[in-house]
């Protein structure tokens, strides 16, 4: 599962909680980030096969600190607990110059997408995804099964998207750059899925996941300060 993890992002950010969506885009890739990380490091396990499954080159044999569901579980507690700290010790927007409306359900809403990525790589993962420890190896193998993959991950992230454009408030001129994000994001999964490639390194694939994620996470940032001045003003 790639682009099809955003569609938790975008889903999750409502006018009420007010999260911004650069934050849900760290949260629904963590599990990655401490992924990418690890095998930067040596300690996690990770062989690039071209035709390993028909939609990902990824044979991650020993991943069990990032993700087995016991360490997703404690991953997603953990991003819980950060993000209620972040948000009691921001009372005040100084951007906006009022207090915050971090809702109470705020760090509950980022702990479920931190854990949703577990959720969605079961699907797409071949028996990769250990329960705990490296045993008790689970995962649905849609990545066996090329369109049908490719197909689930566009049908998340346009109904994420939809949701987004429907339950937040925001000028025309946002409206249009989230979808054409969504856009750029359907395009960057067709290269993914079906672009044939040479497999790169693990640690070079790693060092990928880091650019990419956090390449969509500066991009989430920039587009909810587009027309952001008219807004305020409006209100
Ligand atoms: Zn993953």
């Amino acid at each position: 599962m790639f682009v099809g993890h955003y569609s938790v992002a975008f889903a999750c950010r409502t006018e009420r909680n007010k999260i911004p969506l650069w934050v849900l885009f760290v949260a629904v890739q963590f599990l990655d980030y401490i992924w990418a990380t690890l095998v930067l490091l040596g300690i996690e396990k990770l062989r690039v096969i071209k035709g390993f499954t028909a939609g990902s080159m990824l044979d991650s044999y020993f991943h069990p600190y990032s993700h087995s569901l016991i360490t997703a579980v404690i991953w997603s507690v953990v991003a819980a607990f950060v993000s209620r700290t972040v948000c009691s010790r921001h009372p005040f927007d100084s951007a906006q110059g009022r207090l915050n409306h971090y809702s109470k359900s705020t760090p509950l809403i980022i702990g479920l997408a931190v854990f949703s990525h577990w959720i969605l790589d079961l699907v797409a993962h071949p028996r990769d995804l250990p329960i705990y420890d490296n045993a008790a190896k689970v995962g649905f193998g849609l990545w066996n099964y090329r369109d049908p993959e490719f197909a689930l991950e566009i049908a998340l992230l346009a109904g994420g998207i939809a949701l987004y454009l429907t339950r937040n408030a925001m000028p025309a001129i946002r409206k249009g750059a989230v979808i054409a994000f969504g856009i750029a994001l359907f395009i960057v999964q067709i290269g993914d899925t079906y672009v044939p490639r040479t497999p790169l390194s693990d640690k070079a694939t790693a060092m990928g996941v880091w650019i990419f994620y956090t390449l969509f996470v500066i991009v989430a940032f920039a587009i909810e300060k587009i027309g952001r001045r008219g807004q305020t003003n409006a209100a």
